[in-house]
């Protein structure tokens, strides 16, 4: 039996990626012709009771980043258009998806090694500036800010103080909403960057933050959420209006599930907080998709998590958005990989 999925027209945009492995999975066709995947599974290889029934799987996507991509063409096919659209007062937002390992933060922020190796954030601010530098007949002005949320509470990854304190220790912040609907932090500093170099040094500052308050035991990266907004404003010079738009880029937390038996609560603390608000994410882009393509009145539930209250003036109507579901292509990981496809023709 085979379970086609298509994607079907949307306001947002739904990548694949899979993760270059030495043994590729047997079973596995990643195409880029026809933007799509195919699970073949023999018997054999079967996952377990939950995939016993189907073993061929097809998913369609609106782009499918094969494991020889490079990060300049994920960036050129992913996300240069978003970035350009933020110059033009859309806001944007980029995330990425998939269960930890997948390439997730390899994607968003790049490797650590290779200049190459650059990940959508770095390069995004490099395209920001450049287009400021085209533009002078605009004012620009633009302010970063990096925010982490663990288990539903949002801290601020470019906090002075962050390095001293451990995550429970530091200020929280909150998310208002004000009478249009716009969010609003509070405890969430905002830096100005002059510059790209100022922007990637802020960057690399949170990502510092951001594995200071990790340890063996608990990989914290990897059970938060965070997200890089870079907000940009611009003016005529002489006249009063200024146009603001902002560019989310956000590396969600690893969407495995944790199996019940022999984990201590916290983990189990943790993960259900990030199936909820993953979850939670799901039914607002679903909800979203529905009124832009039927014209439902539905009610969009931005207030069920933080993450949802964050995004909620950068995802649907003025905005482009687009998420990038990450796999790796081993075989242990098929039974995620397939998750994680669902997830994706979910929200497409
Ligand atoms: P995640 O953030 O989803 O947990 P990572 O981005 O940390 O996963 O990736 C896990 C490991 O795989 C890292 O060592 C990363 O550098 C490497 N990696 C991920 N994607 C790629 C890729 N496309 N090419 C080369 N190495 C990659
Ligand atoms: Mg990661």
């Amino acid at each position: 039996m085979s379970a086609v999925q298509g994607a079907h027209s949307s306001s947002i945009g739904i990548f694949l990626r899979v993760k270059p492995v030495t043994r590729p999975s047997l079973g596995l066709s990643v195409n880029d012709t026809d933007h799509q995947i195919h699970f073949n599974l023999p018997r054999a290889l079967s996952l377990g009771p939950v995939n016993n029934q189907r073993e061929n799987y097809q998913f369609s996507f609106n782009g499918v980043l094969t494991a020889d991509a490079k990060q300049e063409e994920v960036f050129e096919r992913v996300a240069r258009n978003v970035v350009l659209g933020t110059l033009e007062g859309f806001n944007g937002t980029i995330f990425a998806y998939g269960q930890t390992g997948s390439g997730k933060t390899f994607t968003v922020t790049g490797g650590p090694e290779r200049y190459a190796d650059r990940g959508i954030i770095p390069r995004s601010i490099s395209v920001v500036f450049d287009e400021i530098a085209k533009r002078a007949e605009f004012n620009f002005l633009v302010h970063v800010s990096y925010l982490e949320i663990y288990n539903e509470v949002g801290y601020d990854l470019l906090d002075p103080d962050r390095d001293v304190r451990s995550l429970e220790d530091l200020p929280r912040v909150h998310v208002m909403e004000d009478d249009d609907g716009a969010a609003h932090m509070r405890n969430l500093s905002s830096h100005r960057a002059a510059s790209e170099e100022d922007a990637l040094n802020l960057l690399f500052l949170g990502d510092t933050n951001r594995t200071i308050s990790e340890t063996p035991l608990n990989q914290a990266s990897s059970r938060s959420h965070c997200i890089f907004t870079v907000t940009i404003e611009s003016r005529r010079p002489g006249e009063p209006m200024v146009r603001r738009s902002k560019l989310n880029l956000v590396d969600l937390a690893g969407s495995e599930r944790v199996s019940r038996t022999g984990i201590d609560g916290g983990i189990l603390k943790e993960a259900r907080y990030i199936n909820l608000s993953l979850h939670y994410l799901e039914q607002v882009i679903i909800a979203l998709q529905e009124r832009s393509t039927g014209g439902a009145r539905g009610h969009v539930p931005y207030r069920n998590s933080t993450m949802t209250m964050v995004l909620r003036d950068s995802l649907g109507g003025n905005c482009r958005t687009v998420m990038i579901a990450n796999i790796t292509a081993q075989h242990e990981m098929l039974d995620e990989s397939i998750s994680t496809c669902r997830f994706a023709q979910r929200v497409a």
